[in-house]
């Protein structure tokens, strides 16, 4: 039987089904990521076809973080709602924000990137994988455009 965890945003206009997610979560501590969430953003990898948009695709806006990337939220309560490649298309995973799921239950936090960005004010209990940015920009597959 498929493991289904719905999810939604703070004022419920964005709803959504993830069909058999991973359990393990990212964190990035990048200053990008800290702005939009207020600290570290902990999100779970979704790959396209695994997510289900029950409604409010009208309240979804995306702000172009980057040249290769967008952050979408919604527009009505500002809730985070992921992150996604610009340059796979509609292929593209979402990076969901992992804090909008209604259950959290079996997942566990399993890497951190950016650690040499991480502000000395808090730390995860761990152990994860870390990753400075330096590793994890090197641990990116070349750009095929390039
Ligand atoms: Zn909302
Ligand atoms: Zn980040």
């Amino acid at each position: 039987m498929a493991d289904i965890r719905s999810g939604h945003c703070l004022c419920g206009a964005v709803a959504f089904e993830v069909t058999d997610p991973a359990h393990e979560l990212g964190a990035c501590h990048c200053s990008m990521c800290r702005r939009w969430t207020g600290l570290a953003t902990l999100s779970l990898g979704v790959p396209a076809d695994a997510l289900n948009i029950l409604s409010g695709r009208e309240a979804i806006r995306a702000y172009p973080s980057s040249d290769w990337a967008e952050r979408a939220f919604c527009g009505t309560c500002g809730s985070p709602l992921w992150y996604r490649l610009t340059t796979e298309g509609d292929a593209a995973e979402y990076y969901l924000a992992a804090g909008l799921l209604d259950d959290l239950s079996g997942m566990r936090l399993e890497h951190e990137i950016y650690i040499d960005r991480k502000p000395d004010a808090y730390a995860f209990a761990g152990p994860t994988h870390q990753m400075t940015e330096a590793e994890f920009l090197a641990s990116l597959p070349p750009n095929p455009e390039e």
